[in-house]
């Protein structure tokens, strides 16, 4: 096998690797504690003496590991007592043993930096599990709230778009095609809020998300979503004979404007019969600040089904419906919030891999599931999508991605240099997207 390039790493001093854990992961921790600081007499109302004892050690704790990252200290086992445990020492031991005399510790600056910054939430849900019994707090969950409430004019709109589409069974083809293009491309967008990337800052949909597609078209730099409607209306005409079922996998990213974005398109795939099943993969613990959680699915759900806008309140009782029947349904595995690249699945969690290969088309949604799709490394812009996969093909896939790291397969030749001319900083802000799909799974 050939030899795969390095991972990134924040010891490479001017790639967005070092300045994220320079500048974007410490300010995200003292906001953390801030923000804890802010709520103490909360703490104190809720619990008593008790709480404000816990509030305590847990600020004491999230100092302490800003304190580890901020001078480079070196990756510490964990000691709580959760699922993943075991499994995230066994992978320091291993980083250990491939140490030599050039790089002498696991450290904040020195390690991949994937395995760090993924570190980093984990080592905030530990200060947590030490601190009961506040153990269940999402420390997160203030931004995310903020983000949905910020966004609601775009929200509304979207809603409203989606119930416009209620006779969906007179749409011929081509308009059928126009619509699911034009709510991939929303939800794309929507990957642009990303409260990580923003420090945690405000990062909302302020704008109208359907009048800004064409405008926005010049920024897709891969764009395969023609694959995704073949691969779809396909299996839809084909269905009454050969399938029975057409099952779509969504792997999302952020909480709030983009989950919206996203249970949209998912609404309109079982509307339009291009799905009969939807399947949605969410983190088990709170997660570079804004990605969704079971509670964050529920929460939106209530808001929409609570606001003064029917369009809103429909969605809300619909998806609640949909969920109940099955239609919908949430899953949760720890190995999202493992520092693994995704070729590791089939053995670190050959469980959820089998459950992905039930699909028929795999939809990852963000940054790091595109991060972690081809492992994070200095790949070649032009190394094609499939061979930085490196072997993870579980069923038909495709990345949904706005770029705000710097790694990026499957260019044209001189693409990424060309876009590099005119914007230096393409890769860190999330203006340029993609929709890179992979269905050569089965020449593997
Ligand atoms: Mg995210």
């Amino acid at each position: 096998m050939d030899v795969l390039p390095p991972q990134m790493s924040a010891k490479d001093e001017g790639s967005f690797a070092y300045f994220t854990m320079k500048n974007r992961a410490p300010q995200i921790l003292i906001k953390v504690i801030n923000t804890l600081q802010q709520h103490k007499n909360e703490f104190f109302e809720k619990l008593g003496e008790v709480g404000t004892e816990a509030e305590k050690k847990l600020l004491s704790l999230l100092s302490k590991l800003l304190n580890e990252l901020q001078t480079d200290e070196p990756l510490l086992p964990l000691t709580d007592n959760w699922v993943d445990t075991d499994i995230w020492n066994q992978y320091l031991k291993y980083h250990h043993s491939l140490l030599n005399e050039t790089n002498k510790k696991i450290s904040w600056f020195q390690s991949p930096w994937l395995y760090v910054e993924c570190y980093m939430y984990r080592r905030i849900h530990e200060a947590l599990m030490l601190s009961s019994p506040i153990s269940d707090l999402d420390v997160f969950k203030e931004p995310k709230e903020q983000n949905f409430l910020e966004s609601q004019e775009a929200i509304r709109i979207l809603c409203s778009y989606l119930q416009g589409l209620n006779k969906i069974e007179n749409l011929d083809e081509n308009q059928l095609k126009d619509e699911f293009f034009k709510l991939l491309q929303i939800s794309l967008w929507g990957n642009k809020c990303d409260l990580s990337l923003s420090g945690g800052q405000s990062s909302s949909q302020t704008s109208s998300p359907l009048t800004v597609l064409e405008d926005l078209k010049p920024f897709i730099l891969v764009n395969n979503m023609d694959y995704l409607w073949l691969l779809l209306i396909n299996r839809k005409k084909m269905r009454q004979e050969t399938f029975s079922v057409t099952r779509v996998d969504f792997v999302l990213d952020n909480a709030g404007f983009e989950l919206v974005t996203d249970l949209v398109m998912a609404d309109f795939l079982l509307a339009s019969k291009l799905a009969t099943e939807i399947h949605f993969h969410g983190k088990s613990i709170p997660w570079y600040v804004s990605d969704t959680n079971k509670n964050d699915i529920n929460w939106v759900i209530e808001q929409l089904k609570a606001a003064n806008t029917k369009c809103m309140s429909e969605c809300g009782i619909n998806w609640e419906d949909y969920f109940k029947k099955h239609s919908w349904v949430y899953h949760d595995h720890m190995f999202w919030t493992l520092p693994y690249e995704y070729c590791a699945m089939s053995q670190v969690a050959p469980d959820l891999y089998a459950e992905l290969q039930k699909s028929n088309l795999i939809l990852f949604k963000g940054d790091l599931n595109y991060r972690k799709l081809v492992g994070d490394r200095k790949w070649g812009f032009t190394v094609p999508f499939h061979q930085a996969l490196n072997g993870f093909h579980p069923a038909p896939l495709c990345s949904i991605r706005t770029v705000k790291a710097e790694v990026q397969v499957g260019l044209a030749p001189g693409q990424g240099e060309q876009v590099a001319v005119t914007d230096p900083q393409w890769m860190n802000t999330g203006k340029y997207g993609i929709f890179q799909f992979d269905g050569h799974f089965d020449l593997a």
